[in-house]
């Protein structure tokens, strides 16, 4: 496998990350990872580009030992195991892996690894180069139409908004007429805790008040009553803000006026609250959503990977890594510390008012606490390839 030699020097020189390009046909995810292979072959790195569909066990063999960037195109074709091959390959390995693929397929639906990949990355981009195809419309691109054969003229995919997307392939543009409601979109913020998330969803819902839009803030309720609190950063900046118990709640609650809508800690909703902000979306509203996008054990986050592959926007937070000397400024993991030790997978995902404190890691610095049925020989071995 990899040459020990190499690794070391990898780990004096580099860190390791994963960075992943998405957006509809058209969009430029492709260009950007070719943009980024040109730059380390100036560079003198030494890089490989992964292209075909293949098995991702089989990557691994596959792979240059003296690689420092690894590319992956068309990752939508691989299955779900990719995340943790490259997971690997960029913490253990410290490789810079670049990913580009499209999140949705030409029917709107997530594709392969695409979603967990995007919770999963670093560093996640959606282009949005691709302008919507539709005459006149001024929407970001964010879905990819497929065009039937008409007269002659050969089938096509091309980039849309999602008011002119249909899951069925279609064969012309859209009457503006046929709509009566204005477009909506979706935009999800997300990032490892102390990322910066609930200010950066609290700057846009004062942005949307100040230009005199109505808005709504939503955050979920840690107990089963009705509240009106405030969605809080943790530097004391407030948005007031509606605490629902569940989805079904937020529904309800949602005023027919309003165009604007803010949700925080999104992770902690049920499955349904993905429906739900398509829905509103779809409906014409601006819907802000903010949310973890890792839990504490680095796996995605309930709702948080099909939210990433259905906004129309996603901007990924990363904070500073809190680990003693590290500095790095790619921290996207959430570290629980109970008594100053790591949790450990046996810990529930939610705690409330529990003795567990957060810190933001980078992914070399996230460590995973040992659970109590492993014995002492295995606790060695966790806590040597920890020190990795
Ligand atoms: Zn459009
Ligand atoms: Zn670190």
């Amino acid at each position: 496998m990899i040459n020990e030699r190499y690794r070391e020097d990898r780990e004096r020189r580099r860190l390791g990350s994963l960075t992943v390009y998405s957006g509809p046909t058209h969009s430029g995810k492709t260009k950007k990872l070719e943009a980024e292979a040109e730059r380390a072959q100036r560079q003198g790195r030494r890089m490989q580009r992964l292209a075909a569909a293949a098995d991702p066990n089989a990557l691994l063999s596959q792979l240059d030992p003296a690689a420092e960037l690894l590319t992956v195109d068309d990752a939508q074709q691989y299955d779900d195991r990719l995340v943790e091959v490259l997971n690997d390959l960029a913490t253990i390995h410290r490789m810079d892996v670049v990913v580009a693929g499209w999140e949705l397929d030409y029917a709107g639906r997530p594709a392969g690894p695409m979603p967990d990949l995007l919770c999963a990355a670093d560093f996640a981009l959606k282009l949005d180069d691709g302008v919507c195809a539709q005459p006149g419309c001024r929407n970001l691109a964010s879905r990819t139409q497929r065009f039937q054969v008409v007269n002659g003229a050969p089938e096509r995919f091309l980039p849309v908004c999602r008011r002119h997307h249909t899951a069925e392939p279609r064969a012309q543009m859209f009457q503006e007429i046929w709509f009566d409601e204005p477009s909506g979109s979706l935009d999800l913020i997300s990032g490892c805790m102390f990322s910066g998330k609930t200010q950066e969803l609290i700057r846009r819902l004062d942005q949307a008040r100040y230009a005199g839009f109505t808005v709504q803030a939503f955050k979920p309720a840690l107990d089963d009553r009705y509240a009106i609190e405030a969605v809080a950063s943790h530097r004391e900046i407030r948005f007031p803000a509606i605490a629902v118990p569940d989805v079904a709640a937020l529904r309800a609650q949602v005023r027919d006026n309003t165009r604007v809508i803010g949700i925080d800690e999104v992770q902690f909703f049920e499955p349904d609250i993905v429906a739900l902000a398509e829905e509103l979306a779809n409906r014409g509203r601006h819907v802000i959503i903010a949310g973890l996008d890792l839990d504490f054990l680095s796996r995605p986050f309930g709702p948080m990977p099909l939210l990433a592959a259905y906004a129309d926007r996603l901007t990924k937070l990363q904070a500073s890594c809190q680990y003693p000397g590290c500095g790095s400024r790619q921290a996207t993991r959430t570290q629980r510390l109970v008594d100053g030790v790591p949790a450990s997978a046996d810990d529930p995902l939610v705690v409330i008012g529990g003795a567990a404190t957060y810190e933001a890691r980078c992914r070399h610095h996230h460590r995973l606490g040992v659970t109590a049925k492993i014995d002492a020989e295995a606790v060695r071995v966790a806590e040597d390839s920890a020190e990795l």
